[in-house]
């Protein structure tokens, strides 16, 4: 991201909140993608915006600089803030039928839904199951009262007459040079090439209005961190009927008080007793989902040995077989010893021909 968020808008540090409106309209117009702009400069011009309309983060940023984050105003749809994003703003800014009514016409607005991405935090226990998760999402769904068609009877939208269905039309303008044509995109329907005769009132025309929409998503078990779950149509609807984008459930799994995991491994540290790691025993390791695992601990185990519970870690994804669970050894040498107790490991010591004080180098340890 830009460091200068006032330079990218041209914009003096001492601007007024209109002035920065008044800048983000012309900016965001010049380099909509949908416009023939390049993507990355539109980014840049709407980042710049979230952070200087914002008088909380204009003057964190002007004391501190840009921390290149992007807030998402949709609070409970997404635990991770990246749903949304730019259409959001959009959306703040022009209203839910941005395109059609915002710019008069001078941006191309592609008619297909986006594309909505949505977070979900998982626990380890869910990842062994698998889990059915509600999941609310507020993006542009098809309306209602129009059945997404945006014309007040309902009936689909026609090819355009104003430009024939390109959604371009042919402007003669005013230049020094003369009389020159260029191409703009056409009023009467918002550059997208299709209109309504009589337009629905509740979408004004759109065929689509921002609303909540909950959705039971089925999380198959063995999924990793990152992983997404395509919902093909589910995403923003279409304009006026158009195909609507794809919702995106992007798993994040929490961790785990303790226990690792390695793809379908799990580890986690065991402390032993010195007199259990001496003589051995059974130690009970909680199991993932509940219950207990009993583990037979052999007499004479080592530091940094490492016992498996076989099958006790994560499927793949999909289910499968699961994964094994690792149990690192560690042996607990108490701090302090009694008085009675120093005695008698003095004469254990002695049985066994140690002097006490006793060491030996076995390998060299570079640090
Ligand atoms: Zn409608
Ligand atoms: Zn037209």
């Amino acid at each position: 991201m830009a460091a200068d968020l006032y330079g990218v808008l041209d914009l003096r540090p001492d601007a007024a909140s209109d002035d920065i409106k008044r800048a983000y309209r012309r900016k965001a117009r010049e380099h909509h993608p949908d416009a023939g702009g390049d993507a990355e400069r539109f980014k840049e011009v709407t980042h710049a915006y979230e952070v200087l309309s914002d008088p909380e983060r204009r003057a964190r940023y002007d004391r501190f600089g840009d921390d290149g984050t992007t807030q998402s105003r949709s609070g409970s749809a997404d635990p991770f803030g990246f749903s949304g994003g730019i259409g959001d703003v959009l959306d703040a800014f022009f209203g839910s039928g941005f395109g059609s009514s915002g710019f008069g016409g001078a941006p191309q607005r592609e008619s297909k839904g986006r594309d909505v991405l949505v977070g979900v935090e998982m626990t380890f226990e869910e990842v062994l199951t698998g889990v059915t998760r509600r999941v609310s999402v507020e993006v542009a769904s098809a309306c209602d009262t129009c059945a997404g068609q945006g014309s007040a009877d309902g009936s689909a939208p026609v090819r355009c007459s104003g430009c024939g269905g390109s959604g371009r039309v042919q402007r003669m303008v005013r230049t020094p040079l003369g009389r020159m044509a260029t191409a703009a995109g056409c009023d009467a329907c918002g550059a997208t090439g299709r209109s309504v005769s009589d337009a629905c009132r509740d979408c004004r025309g759109e065929g689509r209005r921002v609303q909540r929409r909950e959705l039971d998503i089925d999380i198959p078990a063995g999924l990793e961190d990152g992983d997404r779950i395509p919902q093909r149509g589910q995403g923003e609807s279409g304009r006026q009927g158009a195909r609507a984008g794809d919702l995106y459930i992007q798993v994040q799994v929490a961790p785990h008080p303790f226990l690792a995991r390695e793809g379908r491994s799990l580890h986690t540290r065991v402390k032993l007793p010195l007199t259990t790691a001496l003589l051995g025993g059974t130690v009970r390791v909680p199991a993932l989902g509940g219950g207990e695992h009993e583990v037979e601990v052999p007499a004479g185990i080592q530091p940094g040995e490492i016992l498996l519970v076989t099958r006790a870690g994560l499927p793949v994804r999909g289910g499968g077989r699961r994964g094994d669970l690792h149990l690192h050894i560690d042996v607990e040498v108490p701090r302090r010893l009694g008085r009675d107790e120093r005695a008698l490991v003095g004469q254990w010591a002695e049985q066994r021909g140690e002097a006490p004080g006793e060491g030996r180098v076995v390998e060299v340890v570079r640090p």
